[in-house]
């Protein structure tokens, strides 16, 4: 999965503790894809357990850049969000959750904006002046208030939620351009499928035409949240058509 827009997403890490923590940060970005880490004043040097952790990251351990303050992480960056372990309800701050941090970065990232997620001690999270760099925080729901992720979880499940909405966004719209067949079944093409599968299920008994129920709407339903494409749906006619011993001929692909 490479994904060219998270190149403009930032990790940042403020004065960690544990440079086995480090390592494992490095791992969860590497895995999803992305490959900018900041490490503002780590509190002690790489060690083996740095590379240990990152196991296969090296790479991004290598170009991670050290910088002095928060704000030289950030420089660059139109965007900062802090990674809070408290729920910030309370405060100014405007909060999101992991989910909606990714869709804000997937809305985001396209207009060639820098963003930056930033993360806290491993013992006492972000100050309240470095929250004020930050543009909002995002904070991952837990079971208990109380508690905290592991400073690289907290990482992972982020860069997750950011990756996993940047692919999602990236393929409903430019692919589509790209090949016609990848592009999503039209309304006409649905229909059209609805009427075989319909008339199929009557043809193999499966639907009683006296008394259909809510067979159909159900079956809508269903495909209506697949975002079946073209090529998908080509599958699906011919398979229809196969069952029946015809052969389905396309007139929904390019060719
Ligand atoms: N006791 C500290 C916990 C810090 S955990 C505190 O209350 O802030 C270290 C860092 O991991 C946090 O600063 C935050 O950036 C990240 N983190 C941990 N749990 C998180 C959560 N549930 N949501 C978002 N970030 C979290």
């Amino acid at each position: 999965m490479y994904t060219p827009a998270l190149e403009n997403l930032r990790i940042v890490m403020v004065e960690t503790s544990h440079p086995g923590n480090i390592g494992s940060a490095a791992r969860a970005m590497k895995v999803m894809g992305i490959k900018d880490l900041r490490l503002v004043t780590p509190r002690k040097p790489f060690s083996q357990e740095t590379f240990a952790l990152a196991s296969g990251a090296n790479d991004i351990i290598e170009q991670a850049q050290i910088v002095p303050t928060l704000q030289d992480a950030l420089a660059d960056c139109q965007i900062a969000i802090g990674a809070s372990a408290r729920s910030e309800r309370t405060l100014q701050w405007p909060q999101m959750d992991a989910r909606e941090c990714g869709t804000f970065v997937a809305e985001q990232l396209p207009q060639q904006k820098k963003i930056a997620l930033v993360f806290g001690r491993e013992r006492t999270g972000l100050t309240n002046e470095e929250l004020d760099h930050c543009n909002t925080l995002v904070h991952i729901p837990m079971a208990f208030d109380f508690l905290s992720l592991n400073i690289a979880m907290a990482i992972q499940v982020l860069a997750y939620e950011c990756a996993t909405a940047v692919r999602l966004a990236t393929h409903s719209q430019p692919m589509a351009a790209v090949d016609p067949d990848e592009a999503l079944a039209n309304a006409e093409a649905l229909e059209g499928f609805y009427t075989h599968l319909e008339q199929s299920m009557i043809d193999a008994r499966f639907l009683d035409p006296e008394n259909p129920r809510l067979l159909m709407r159900r079956l809508r339903r269903l495909f209506g949240r697949a975002s079946v494409t073209v090529s998908e749906m080509n599958i699906l006619r011919g398979m229809l058509a196969a069952f029946a011993g015809r052969k389905f001929q396309s007139r929904l692909s390019s060719d």
